[in-house]
């Protein structure tokens, strides 16, 4: 399985349920798959799905046919300098990239961090960036 983030731009949606656009398509494929994060961003609908690998390029083919977004993998950095160790960014981070040490200080652990992008809108210090 892989992991991609897709997203239903906000003016592709009339009411909430629009969202449902993403399961129709992926289930044209005939393939089980989990959603792990349903979310909204400032771009609109966000979810993380986990699909099969062999199908990767077909439902990212076929999202993007109908104008949903298949988002980049991307990398993240953490400023400590700007942390405030809120902890707003943990529960959007399905794979504990980001979490608490000893100290009660927030660590990012690049080698967990799948790239989803989505705990950047997260953090009301703008400490999360993404790294070009
Ligand atoms: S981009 Fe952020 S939310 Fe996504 S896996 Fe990496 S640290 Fe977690
Ligand atoms: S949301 Fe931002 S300020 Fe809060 S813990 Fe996460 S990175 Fe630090």
């Amino acid at each position: 399985m892989t992991i991609i983030n897709v997203t239903v731009p906000f003016h592709l949606i009339k009411k909430i349920d629009d969202y449902s656009k993403i399961i129709n398509e992926i289930l044209k494929n005939r393939v089980s798959f989990n959603i792990l994060k349903f979310s909204t961003t400032s771009e609109g609908i966000n979810l993380l799905l986990d699909i099969p690998e062999e199908k990767t390029k077909q439902i990212s083919e076929s999202l993007m046919r109908n104008e949903i977004q298949v988002n980049k993998k991307g990398r993240v950095v953490l400023d400590k300098d700007l942390c405030i160790h809120c902890g707003a960014c943990l529960s959007l981070c399905v794979v504990e990239a980001l979490h608490y040490n000893e100290d009660d200080e927030i660590e990012f652990s690049e080698d967990k961090c799948i790239g989803c992008l989505i705990c950047i809108d997260s953090c009301p210090r703008g400490a999360i960036k993404e790294s070009k």
